[in-house]
């Protein structure tokens, strides 16, 4: 579904993507781990085109959309994305979050949004919260409400950047209960994560990303497991 090729990204003269392949076929679950600034979220802004790459491919559903011509409004519609900070909207109770893209990006009338809204609630199990608003709710709350909304947008697949970085750690295995959920159900999911039991559990493939390449991949046993080079040897005897 996912398909990246030679992707190179610079901001000015510093050089953060300098060639990346990736595959990410349906229904696969692949894991970014890799240390601070090694370009993990310029990778995953890249592949939908929040950051316009300096040369490479990157295509999804088979739309290339490096292509000048393409239609990226809609290429970006299929392509969900949770970050670490939740972006919701503050002045908006957490139903009118999930319905408000869906009516005015995919013409939902107003029944129709609420119902996939609350369907999508109750999946992240927050179906009381509907009348909340955000600084009402957990940051835990918070990240499976922004969950839900990208879900609500109906992604072929997910990207998740550090999604739970910013929680408490109490609050951590709920977000990553979701998100397995999510998994189970065969979402293709795209996670920069740094959390490793969860990409050893769920991932299909790890990429362990280092000054701007995927220095090594694999199954996640291999690559977490067994690290065959020396900065994933030393990258995981850092957070391990
Ligand atoms: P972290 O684990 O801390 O989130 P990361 O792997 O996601 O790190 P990126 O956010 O992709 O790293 O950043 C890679 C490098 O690119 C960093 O040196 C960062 O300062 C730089 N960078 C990222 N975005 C921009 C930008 N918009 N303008 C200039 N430099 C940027
Ligand atoms: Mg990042």
């Amino acid at each position: 579904v996912i398909e990246v090729s030679e992707l190179h990204k610079a901001f000015g003269d510093l050089q953060v993507l300098r060639g990346v392949d990736l595959r990410v076929e349906r229904g696969e679950v692949v894991c970014i781990i890799g240390p601070s600034g090694s370009g993990k979220s310029t990778l995953l802004r890249c592949v939908n085109m929040l950051e316009q790459p300096n040369a490479g491919r990157v295509s999804v559903d088979g739309v290339d959309l490096t292509d000048p011509d393409v239609d990226i409004d809609a290429a970006r519609r299929r392509i969900g994305m949770v970050f670490q900070s939740f972006n919701l909207f503050g002045h908006l109770n957490v139903l009118d979050n999930l319905t408000v893209a869906q009516r005015k990006v995919l013409k939902r009338d107003k029944e129709n949004a609420e119902t996939v809204a609350r369907a999508n609630l109750t999946k992240v199990g927050l179906s009381e919260k509907e009348k909340s608003f955000p600084n009402q709710l957990s940051g835990g709350q918070q990240q499976r409400v922004a969950i839900a909304r990208a879900l609500s947008m109906d992604p072929d697949v997910m990207l998740f950047d550090e999604p739970t970085s910013a929680l408490d750690p109490e609050l951590v295995g709920d977000v990553l209960g979701v998100m397995r959920q999510l998994a189970d159900e065969g979402m293709t999911m795209l996670v920069v994560t740094h959390e490793m039991q969860f990409a050893r559990d769920v991932a299909d493939k790890v990429l362990f990303m280092d000054g701007g390449v995927i220095v090594e991949q694999g199954d996640p046993e291999q690559v977490i497991g067994a690290p065959q080079h020396e900065r994933t040897k030393s990258f995981l005897a850092r957070v391990l």
